[in-house]
């Protein structure tokens, strides 16, 4: 089952491929934005594992997300801060109270995070954001949870959907962020964004496993 200990794994792990993959998100963002994208994911999850360190008792799993979130919106300097911020609050409020998520939860909170996104930034599928990580893993986690599967199998399929996802933006023109102001020059790299959604989704899939 996913509970409170699914959403402290999922936060631990993410913390560290945060972490080891700093330099190359901030690679990613030197091609086509100013290069910190890295440095600003690392300094908000630094942040949220030190808050996790100290979780108040009788936290939930939406609780749990929602100190995720307002550490995020707090921390981390950039574009990036508030739309993922907004993700974990807007997730955090689709699971209420609840101690444990079923199937139907996972696709309720994965759909509430990725909406919150597209009402911060206003970013479609193709517009080279991590919105292109986002509404495939929603998709997919959809027609996962639709067919019986299991949470963590809901969330496996959002976690490959991600990572195709991510890699689909190599081609693409930049439409939102600061890679926008690049026309052209932006085909051939990977949006820095969707590649770190993608991380985090993994992170949600193998902490369920
Ligand atoms: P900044 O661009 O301010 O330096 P970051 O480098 O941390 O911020 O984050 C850049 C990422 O934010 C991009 O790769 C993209 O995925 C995402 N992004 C930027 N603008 C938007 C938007 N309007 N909607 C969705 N995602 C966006
Ligand atoms: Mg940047
Ligand atoms: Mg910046």
């Amino acid at each position: 089952t996913l509970d409170l200990s699914w959403v402290t794994t999922w936060v631990d792990d993410t913390v560290a491929v945060v972490s080891d993959n700093r330099l190359r998100l901030s690679e990613l963002d030197r091609e086509i934005g100013d290069g910190d994208h890295g440095e600003n994911l690392d300094r908000g999850f630094a942040a949220v594992k030190a808050k996790f360190d100290a979780l108040p008792e009788g936290s939930t799993p939406g609780s749990a997300l929602k100190l995720v979130a307002t550490t995020l919106i707090s921390t981390v300097g950039g574009a990036s801060g508030p739309l993922l911020g907004t993700a974990y609050l807007k997730g955090a409020q689709a699971l209420g109270d609840a101690a444990e998520l079923d199937a139907d939860a996972v696709v309720a909170l994965l759909t509430a995070a990725r909406d919150g996104v597209v009402l911060r930034g206003k970013a479609e599928v193709g517009d080279k954001t991590m919105i292109d990580a986002w509404t495939p893993a929603v998709d997919a986690a959809t027609a996962a949870a639709a067919s019986g599967a299991s949470p963590a199998a809901v969330l496996r399929a959002a976690a490959d959907a991600a990572v195709e996802g991510a890699a689909s933006t190599e081609p693409l023109v930049a439409r939102k962020g600061r890679a926008s102001y690049l026309g052209d020059r932006a085909v051939g790299h990977r949006d820095p964004g969707a590649e770190s959604s993608s991380l985090i989704l993994i992170a949600a899939a193998e902490a369920a496993e």
